[in-house]
């Protein structure tokens, strides 16, 4: 981006600012320096070698300030430069401009989600498929931030509908509505549960067709999104990666009514090798190896229906991963002198600890007691766990403001897991589910197409963000959510 601006101010434009403006005024600063040096100077007896001295000093002393107000230009130049690309995108000097489309009638916008491809993956090794997107496109440069919990059903939710969890809903990967005593998993399709609206949805209320190869909440039926056959798959983890890319790549043979203007691509991989060995291990690698043939085997589709430059390709992951090894262990059962906490209590444990006592017992000192216990040094690495209320949990992570979830909420730090009693063998792994703030829960954000910049690296914002920019994309209205209105500006290339 630094280079881009740079070339975006012609030549003579930066000499003429520098010859005119900043240096010729640090220069008269110089000189009258030099000038009331010299009266100084004056007043002493003059002698040739003292004069000469003087000469070589005042030349020094110029030629040094010379250099210093050239510095300070260039610096000038570039701070103003780089600020004014990045900040908004009225500056006449932002001259790239979104591509028009060549084959297609319509924008469309393609979101694929690599579950568990924690950010820096994509340097794990040779991806050039994926650098070909990074390259050629726009990038959150240090990634993509989930949102809190970062857990796979909650983050894919999140970026359909902008909304954080509390919001739309999906506040865990399981969980029981404590009105209805009704327990929600990942397999609950019915619409009660899934709050907001889905970009799918969003697309279907304006007329037009989306298509879901796979995404948590896309079987659901909503608005005048019914699943529609051959547009909707049911979830059904066996289908070979390939056959997904390909079904895909077949909607865009169809005729421009029937072609689906947004279309969602899931890959499992690489969070069920991340949970099974953790991010650093030669299987991940090979995943994030396979994923990026995938997305060469999609690229290499588009391009030979010469659609590949029209196609808006978002590529994201829902979260990071971390190791997680037998002694980063807090158990429950060590609480018990201070406070006992059934299992039946806990709604889940790790890495999002989440519990719902019975009526009639106060949360507020449940917390307390817990956090009692957890600071006395007496449990094994107690002081990894902070226990909250849910409405005291930090505001950043909007996780408090639905009856779904449970009232005391627990803060987990990174690689470390609690379980209720120790059991059994521990062995080491993966997880993510953790604070959103924790680096190695970032993920990816890739995109590719007509309204994005090349080359650009853009900084790491919250999924929530997501839903705005594919309806501004597509140039739909959506629907009202957590996301602000005017990011999209600040990612998408303006239309002339
Ligand atoms: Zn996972």
């Amino acid at each position: 981006m630094d280079r881009e601006s740079l070339s975006l101010l012609p030549p003579g434009k930066i000499s003429t600012q520098i010859a005119s403006g900043k240096v010729e005024e640090d220069q008269n600063i110089s000189t009258t320096a030099l000038l009331s040096f010299s009266t100084d100077s004056s007043s002493s007896p003059i002698s040739s070698k003292a004069s000469t001295k003087t000469i070589i000093f005042v030349s020094l002393i110029l030629t040094t300030c010379i250099a210093l107000s050239a510095a300070v230009a260039f610096a000038f130049l570039f701070f103003s430069a780089s600020h004014s690309s990045s900040s908004s995108s009225s500056s006449p000097q932002d001259f790239e401009v979104s591509r028009p489309l060549n084959k297609l009638k319509k924008p469309v916008v393609l979101l694929i989600s690599s579950d568990g491809f924690r950010f820096g993956y994509q340097f794990k090794t040779n991806t050039p498929n994926i650098h070909r997107l990074i390259n050629n496109g726009t990038e959150a440069e240090l990634g993509l931030i989930p949102v809190f919990p970062t857990l796979t059903f909650p983050n894919h939710y999140s970026i359909v509908t902008g909304l954080y969890p509390a919001y739309h809903g999906i506040v865990n990967n399981y969980f029981t509505d404590p009105k209805t005593g009704e327990f929600f998993s990942m397999r609950s399709h019915e619409p009660k549960w899934w709050l907001g609206e889905p970009l799918w949805e969003t697309v279907a209320n304006h007329g037009l067709k989306a298509a879901t190869y796979f995404w948590p909440g896309s079987e659901v039926l909503k608005g005048f999104w019914n699943c529609p056959a051959n547009y909707c798959m049911q979830y059904d983890g066996s289908v070979p990666f390939e056959d997904r890319v390909d079904t895909i790549l077949s909607y865009f043979d169809l005729p421009s009514d029937d072609m689906p203007v947004f279309m969602t691509l899931y890959f499992e991989d690489p969070d069920h090798q991340g949970h099974k060995v953790g991010p650093d291990d030669p299987e991940i690698t090979e995943a994030v190896a396979r994923i990026d043939k995938l997305i060469g085997r999609l690229v290499d589709g588009l391009e030979k229906r010469g659609v590949f430059e029209d196609v808006s390709i978002i590529m994201v992951g829902d979260h990071g991963m971390v190791g997680t090894c037998d002694k980063k262990l807090i158990f429950l059962d060590d609480l018990a002198s201070w406070i006992e906490i059934p299992k039946e209590w806990v709604q889940s444990y790790s890495p999002l600890l989440a519990i719902r006592p019975p009526s009639g017992i106060s949360s507020k000192d449940v917390v307390a007691k817990m956090n009692e216990g957890l600071l006395s040094d007496k449990v094994g690495n107690g002081n990894r766990l902070k226990v909250y209320l849910k409405e005291e949990l930090p505001g950043r992570l909007h996780y408090s403001n639905s009856d779904r979830i449970p009232p005391i909420i627990g803060l987990i730090e990174e690689g470390f897991k609690v379980e209720q009693t120790k059991l059994r063998k521990q062995e080491c792994g993966g997880a993510h589910g953790y604070d959103n703030a924790i680096f190695s829960m970032r993920t990816i954000f890739i995109a590719h197409g007509p309204q994005f910049a090349r080359g650009r690296k853009v900084p790491s914002f919250e999924n929530i963000q997501i839903y705005n920019l594919v309806t501004t994309i597509l140039n739909i209205q959506g629907a009202p959510n957590n996301g602000s209105s005017s990011f999209p500006k600040t990612i998408i290339l303006p239309s002339h």
